[in-house]
């Protein structure tokens, strides 16, 4: 589910994501999160670089904090784990009309990348998994993953999605006793959205 705002994090500096991290190993350690949120839109000047009203900015901040979290708590266990696969949003692909070349098999569920365009993020991202080892799926929404996890053994997932879709998978998996890895969205809003290639390959 995506949410009812849409957020531009390519202006907001590394700084702030080295800054969530240390949050997220401090919340790990069972300090409050609120108030640091709040303090980190303020500092890092979310409000002003996205132009998201303070509740929005604070959520996000919140659900980013939680993605972290669940990434350091579950990393150990996730390094060990042998099958796995990397999920890849549709809403990143460079095209979201019939310029992609890309076909949704239902089958699957999975969009199948047929590498139109060198500079797509998709098609970088299923070159980058693959290379590693993974499995690459491209959804239409976190509904594809049951369909894919029960035709398939695997161990471990890494996702890229949006903090929302994030929590919805990431429940779904660790309920399931996989162990995952998370990529947030820098830019959602369901069309052209982005992330950051770097941490894909720091997660992978
Ligand atoms: S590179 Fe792949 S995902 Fe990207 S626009 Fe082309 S077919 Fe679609
Ligand atoms: S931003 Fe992308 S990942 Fe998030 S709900 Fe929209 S389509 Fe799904």
């Amino acid at each position: 589910m995506p949410y009812r705002f849409s957020f531009d994090l390519s202006q907001i500096s590394k700084a702030f994501f080295k800054e969530l991290a240390r949050v997220a190993n401090e919340k790990r350690m069972h300090r409050k999160i609120g108030e640091r949120a709040r303090s980190l839109a303020e500092r890092f000047r979310i409000r002003e670089l996205t132009g998201l009203d303070v509740s929005d900015a604070i959520m996000l901040v919140e659900d980013l904090v939680d993605i972290y979290v669940r990434n350091l708590s579950q990393r150990k266990s996730f390094l060990e784990t042998k099958k796995r696969a990397l999920f890849l949003p549709h809403c990143a692909r460079k095209y979201m009309d019939n310029r992609c070349q890309a076909r949704f098999d239902p089958e699957i569920p999975s969009y199948q990348c047929a590498q139109c365009s060198p500079d797509c993020l998709v098609n970088q991202a299923t070159a980058l998994g693959r290379e590693r080892g993974y499995d690459v799926y491209v959804l239409a929404g976190s509904s594809c993953i049951p369909k894919i996890l029960k035709n398939h053994s695997y161990q471990g997932v890494v996702g890229v999605a949006c903090s929302q879709e994030l929590k919805v998978g990431g429940d779904y998996i660790g309920n399931n006793g996989l162990q995952g890895q998370a990529v947030p969205l820098t830019k959602n809003g369901c069309a052209n959205t982005w992330f950051s290639i770097e941490s894909l390959k720091r997660i992978l």
